[in-house]
Formats: C-alpha cells, sequence, structure tokens
C-alpha cells in the first residue's frame, strides 16, 4: 500500500514534510512493485529473442507503425512510464550503444536476475547478501568468458561472415544474410584502422541510406557518399569527373523582410531596375562560386529558380536543402569545408570526388559522390520492398555492423546459440561451492539466471525448454562447452561447427549491464513520487497567470 509521504510525527502532531499528493512506497512493496515492473518489460521483449523469434507491430500516437525484432527498438517506441521499466529500458540503450546487438539478451537477463532475486527475497535473505552475491557471481562469469573466448583475425573472412550472420539471424530479412554480411565486412574493412596498434573503426564513416521498392538482395555498397537528394535543375550535368564541391549552408536566394514591406513602384522603369537589381545579386552568387572553380554545390538551404539557372548555365551541378547529417558527412568525405558566407568562399574550402553523378533508384533521382577524397567514406544502400520492411532491414544492417565492429575491436568470439551461456552456468554453480550459506544461494541463482538465454531460444522455437536444458546441461557436464542449441532442428550441436558465433563484447557487455540493473534495483527500499496531478496544476496555474501579468 503506497502511504501518505508527507507526514512525520512530532509527539502526535502530523508534520509536512513533502508537497501534498506525493506517493511513497517503502521496504518489500517497493521491491516487489519495481521488480514486477522490471520483469514485465522482459517478457515483453522475450518472444523476440533468437531467429525463431517473433515480431512485434507498434503505433504510436499519431498511428506511424513500425514491425520489428529489435529489443531496444521496442522498447524506446514504448514509452515506458513506470522508473523501474525505465531503467531496463536503459539497460537496452547501453547495450545498443556500446555494443549495437544483444539488447534483448540483456533485459530479458536482467529480467531473470530480478524474478530470481524475488524467490531469494521470500526466503527473508537481505537484498546486500543477493547483490553481493550477484557481483561475485558477475565477476566470475566476466572472468570465465574471458577465459573461454577465443581470438580472431580480419582476415579470417568465413569467421566474420558467420558473426554477422548470427547477428542477422534474429530479424526478419535473413535469406539475404551471407549477401548483406559480404558487403557489411568490406565496408568495415575499408573503414578499418590500426592506430597504436589497436584495431580502431569508426562505425560513424559507414553510412546507411534506406530506399524502398526493390528486394533486400538489391543492398549495395557504395565507396562513397549518396545524398538523397536530386540535381535541381534539368540543364545542370547530370555527371561529373574531378568533382571540385562547395558545400553551403546559406541560402543562394534573395532573403524575404521578416516584417511587411512595401515597396511602391510607380512607373515600368523602376520595376525593370528592382528585377534587375535581384537578378544582379543572385548573378554575382553564382559567380563567386564559379570564380574559387566549384562544379558542384551541396547547399542546406534554397536556391533560387534564376540561382539555379545561371549556376546550369556555368556547368555547375547543384543540390539544395541537403540534411545537416549529410552535409557534415559530405564534408569528412571531400575534405570540403562549410561555408556559411558566400564572400568566405576560396577555392580550399573545396572538397574533391572522382565522380558526382545523379543516378535514378526505384524512380527516385539520387545523387551519389564517390571516389572521395577520403577513402574511408563508404554507404550501404539499403533497399527492401516497402518502408517498413527497409527500416526493419536497416537495423539488422546496423546490428550486424555493430557485431562485426565489436568482434574485431576485442579481437574475440564465443559460441552463440546458448552454448556461452549454459557453460557460464555450470562454471558458476561450481564457483558457488567456494561460499557457504545465503551467499552461495545468491550465485547459483545468478548461475540459473543465466540459462534464460538458451531456455527461451527453446521455447521460441517451440521445444520443450526442460527436455533441451537437461541434454544441454548434460552435455556440458561431458565437457562439451561449445554445445547449444540449433534452433531448426531441434537438437543440441556444437555452435561453433555449426557457425553460430558471436563477438565476446555482446556477452560481457550484456552480463555487466544486466547484473548492475538488477543490482541497482534491488537496493532501492524506497520509492518517493512527487505528485504529477499537482505539477499539472502548477503549470496549468502558470498559464491563466500570464495575460494577467502583460498589462
Ligand atoms: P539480441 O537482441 O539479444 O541480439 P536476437 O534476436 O538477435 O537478440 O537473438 C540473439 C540470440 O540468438 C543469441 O543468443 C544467438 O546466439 C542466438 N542465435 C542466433 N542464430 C542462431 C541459430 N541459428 N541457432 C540458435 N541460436 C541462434
Ligand atoms: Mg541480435
Amino acid at each position: 500500500m503506497p502511504q501518505q509521504a508527507y507526514l512525520a510525527q512530532i509527539g502526535g502532531q502530523p508534520v509536512l514534510i513533502l508537497p501534498e499528493g506525493t506517493v511513497r512506497s517503502t521496504g518489500r512493496d517497493a521491491q516487489k512493485a519495481n521488480i514486477a515492473a522490471a520483469k514485465a518489460v522482459a517478457d515483453i521483449v522475450r518472444t523476440t529473442l533468437g531467429p525463431k523469434g517473433m515480431d512485434k507491430m507498434l503505433v504510436d500516437s499519431i498511428g506511424d507503425i513500425t514491425i520489428t525484432n529489435d529489443g531496444v527498438t521496442i522498447l524506446e517506441e514504448m514509452e515506458v512510464e513506470h522508473p523501474a521499466a525505465k531503467m531496463m529500458v536503459e539497460v537496452a540503450k547501453t547495450q545498443n550503444e556500446e555494443v549495437g546487438d544483444g539488447t534483448t539478451t540483456a533485459v530479458i537477463l536482467a529480467g531473470e536476475l530480478l524474478k530470481r532475486a524475488e524467490t531469494l527475497l521470500d526466503q527473508e535473505i537481505h537484498p546486500t547478501v543477493i547483490t553481493k552475491g550477484y557481483q561475485l557471481a558477475k565477476e566470475e562469469a566476466l572472468r570465465v568468458l574471458d577465459e573461454l573466448a577465443i581470438p580472431i583475425k580480419i582476415d579470417d573472412t568465413e569467421t566474420l561472415k558467420k558473426i554477422v550472420v548470427t547477428s542477422m539471424s534474429g530479424k526478419s530479412g535473413k535469406e539475404a544474410a551471407p549477401k548483406i554480411a559480404e558487403l557489411i565486412i568490406e565496408a568495415v574493412r575499408t573503414v578499418a584502422e590500426v592506430k597504436n596498434g589497436k584495431l580502431k573503426i569508426d562505425k560513424d564513416n559507414i553510412k546507411r541510406v534506406k530506399k524502398h521498392g526493390a528486394s533486400v538482395e538489391e543492398t549495395q555498397l557504395v565507396r562513397g557518399i549518396i545524398v538523397d537528394k536530386e540535381i535541381v535543375h534539368p540543364q545542370m550535368p547530370k555527371t561529373i569527373k574531378n568533382a571540385k564541391i562547395a558545400l553551403l549552408d546559406c541560402p543562394l536566394e534573395i532573403e524575404k523582410t521578416e516584417t511587411d514591406a512595401q515597396i511602391r513602384i510607380t512607373s515600368p522603369e523602376q520595376l525593370q531596375a528592382f528585377l534587375e537589381q535581384e537578378q544582379k545579386m543572385l548573378r554575382e552568387m553564382v559567380n563567386k562560386i564559379a570564380a574559387v572553380g566549384a562544379n558542384v554545390v551541396f547547399c542546406e538551404k534554397g536556391i533560387d529558380d534564376l540561382a539555379q539557372h545561371y549556376l546550369a548555365k556555368k556547368g555547375i551541378a547543384a543540390c539544395r536543402r541537403i540534411k545537416r547529417s549529410d552535409l557534415e558527412a559530405l564534408a569528412k568525405a571531400t575534405g570540403a569545408r562549410i561555408v556559411s558566407n558566400l564572400d568566405d568562399l576560396t577555392e580550399k574550402d573545396l572538397g574533391y570526388a572522382e565522380l558526382v553523378e545523379e543516378r535514378k533508384i526505384a524512380g527516385e533521382a539520387m545523387t551519389f559522390v564517390m571516389g572521395c577524397k577520403n577513402p574511408k567514406a563508404v554507404t550501404i544502400l539499403v533497399r527492401g520492398s516497402t518502408e517498413h520492411v527497409v527500416d526493419e532491414i536497416d537495423r539488422n544492417v546496423e546490428d550486424g555492423i555493430g557485431a562485426l565492429v565489436s568482434a574485431l575491436e576485442s579481437g574475440k568470439i564465443v559460441p552463440g546459440a546458448g552454448a556461452i551461456e549454459a557453460e557460464l552456468a555450470r562454471r558458476i554453480r561450481e564457483f558457488a561451492e567456494k561460499f557457504s550459506g545465503r551467499e552461495q544461494l545468491a550465485i547459483q541463482e545468478f548461475a540459473n539466471a543465466l540459462e534464460i538465454v538458451p531456455r527461451t531460444l527453446a521455447e521460441n522455437a517451440g521445444l520443450d525448454p526442460i527436455d533441451i536444458l537437461v541434454e544441454l546441461r548434460a552435455a556440458h557436464e561431458q565437457g562439451k562447452i561449445n554445445y547449444g542449441i540449433d534452433v531448426f532442428s531441434g537438437k543440441i550441436v556444437d555452435a561453433l561447427e555449426a557457425g553460430i558465433i558471436e563477438p565476446l563484447k555482446v556477452k560481457s557487455q550484456a552480463i555487466k549491464s544486466a547484473a548492475e540493473a538488477a543490482e541497482m534495483i534491488l537496493r532501492i527500499d524506497d520509492v518517493i513520487a512527487a505528485s504529477r496531478i499537482g505539477k499539472e496544476e502548477k503549470e496549468k496555474g502558470k498559464k491563466t497567470e500570464t495575460p494577467s501579468e502583460e498589462y
């Protein structure tokens, strides 16, 4: 029962310490409520895990539909309210930012750790004992994980391909996964750099552009930047070799005055002069661009019809209303500097590309900038039949890139399909023997919680999770440490041999953030929530006050 929080007692006299309407819950109530909320979040994404996981359809407040299997996308779109549930969403977001894959795994692991903590709480084990046990188990898990991990090399194409395909197998478009995997490997190899003996891969150098209207197999890698805009004027060249590129974030228009202005024109001569003045200004703008030697212009703002005409006459191609992020990508790729004032434009500000070309993709013109000064700029043009499909394939490609980059940066992999979790569970159960009493119970529960991954993979594949877990445990007892579940045949197999491989970091980060979130939620024994109604009323009050202040 939430209690009224603002009362303290002095000699039987209630004293207000918090605003009216504040809701407070303490002790076991607070813990139960938090755990229930966190478990609810985990239960939502559970059915999406693995290649046989289902998708979710999310409809937002304006009716836009997202169909996805991606843990973090589901949770972000859901607009979760409960504070503990929000912490679970954070787990997914952290996983996504740090690794870019394994979001569902992290969330269901956190949910399972909390579920098992609840049974320990019911046995009157104090939360601090549970969190201590979880911490010990987490450290041991990370240690063993590192011990079990297998090194890989950037030139081992076959293994890299398996990593990407495993990471993409959870979502739709898996038929095209092997082909897309090759594109991703090529893209990642292109942007990879060795710095101080360490492999560094800047994921931002790999741009993704989505375009529906073709099958997933048409997804392609372009060495350069694709801008989703056409060349504005039909008389401009559509193919420019040895492009000298100007990037502008000022308009090529005569700016209209903000306030209403009246210009009295009393004679045709005056009108003529006025129009000529405008033409002259636009022509001067174009002359400046031509004078520095640019033959391509990308402009963040608008380009006046007349300016387009003058540019076309000078043989300069131009695109307008370029997104800021595209302009920045172009700057990085071509070595150009973004110029805000045409008077500042010099030859040095221009960027270079071997070829700028307008191409028709699915009936729409897009501008390709290829052979850039910086060869590390690549774009994956993601294709799919409809917008919803392309969006999901794009998330899939993002996961594939994330998995590959983290595998290469840490240089280590582990078997997937629940194999690594099953082995970790076994090792941590052994580790628990070293401890006595309640701490041992907590460590054992941590081990059991890890088995949520093979259990869920089995459940989602329509297999009997108990049978499979028994079989899996037996295999691991016999030293078959890489055995996991082949969800297609329903049998347990050596995951490495079956090519189900994941980066070490996907697993270590998932265990880290899941354990930390569970510990944090368990430590809370008091939730004090300010009254929402109070806040709304205050805001309303403010609004009605303002007009009276004006007079
Ligand atoms: P996440 O958001 O956690 O990455 P996914 O839906 O991508 O969730 O599922 C990942 C899980 O599916 C991993 O545990 C991975 O090992 C497993 N997996 C991937 N491919 C297979 C496969 N062919 N057979 C069994 N398990 C697989
Ligand atoms: Mg995945």
